[in-house]
């Protein structure tokens, strides 16, 4: 099979350029922020602080996930709930951020992401892909962008889905999710030593789309 672990700081544009990708190139978008939203879209609903690991940890018990695929775009099931559209709040941004620096939850999640990998060419999006999840990746990738540009991009984003937020609360979320996520202990969101570094700060998505698909090309031609 062939996998591409895509990782990188929330908003340098992965998903937008891996969907292309995958769409170009017939592998599966992987969206595991997705499966972190839902655990976080759970404890927030059951009023669970998002500090008290303790309680977040038991809940674990409580929740099955389920990754679908409806006309090629990801759909995430929470105990059966198609909750794709209710985790992509500023609020369940924080709580995933949160509950992503629990080490259990990471494991709970660990088999469900091998799982896709090993059934289906992936470009799977995260941000310890190359480092955790995948390390015999095809190939991996680490995208960045300046903390301006990927604000701006987020911010677009969720005005386009009739989300009330201001630049600056993006912003400063995006700096705080930034840091619990590079920072914690567990699966820190750094590159793996063999990851391709690729800064998506200019505009032009078709060009990195381009230029992606060709250092994929390369790497599978190389591995043969
Ligand atoms: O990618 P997205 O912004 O949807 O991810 C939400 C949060 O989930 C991130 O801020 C990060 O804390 C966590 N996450 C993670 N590992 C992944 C994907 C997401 O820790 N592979």
């Amino acid at each position: 099979m062939i996998n591409i672990a895509i990782d990188g700081p929330s908003g340098a544009g992965k998903s937008t350029i891996a969907k292309a990708v995958a769409k170009a190139k017939g592998y599966i978008y992987v969206d595991t922020g997705a499966l972190y939203r839902s655990i976080g879209l759970w404890v927030a609903r059951k009023d669970i602080a998002k500090e008290d690991k303790e309680n977040i940890i038991s809940e674990l018990d409580n929740i099955t996930l389920e990754l679908g695929y409806v006309e090629g775009t990801q759909r995430v099931y929470l105990n059966g709930e198609d909750v794709s559209n209710d985790i992509r709040t500023p609020e369940i941004s924080m709580y995933a951020s949160a509950v992503s620096a629990i080490p259990e939850v990471r494991a709970f999640l660990l088999d469900l992401q091998r799982d896709m990998a090993k059934k289906h060419n992936v470009i799977m999006d995260g941000r310890d892909i190359g480092t955790v999840i995948l390390p015999d990746a095809t190939v991996k990738i680490f995208m960045t962008a300046s903390p301006e540009g990927r604000a701006k991009r987020r911010y677009k984003e969720l005005c386009e889905k009739g989300i009330e937020t201001t630049y600056e609360e993006v912003l400063s979320d995006m700096i705080e999710r930034d840091r619990n996520d590079s920072t914690r202990d567990v699966a820190p969101a750094v590159p793996a030593e063999d990851a391709i570094h690729f800064d998506n700060s200019s505009d032009g998505i078709e060009n990195s789309v381009a230029e992606l698909i060709e250092i994929i090309d390369k790497a599978i031609e190389a591995k043969k």
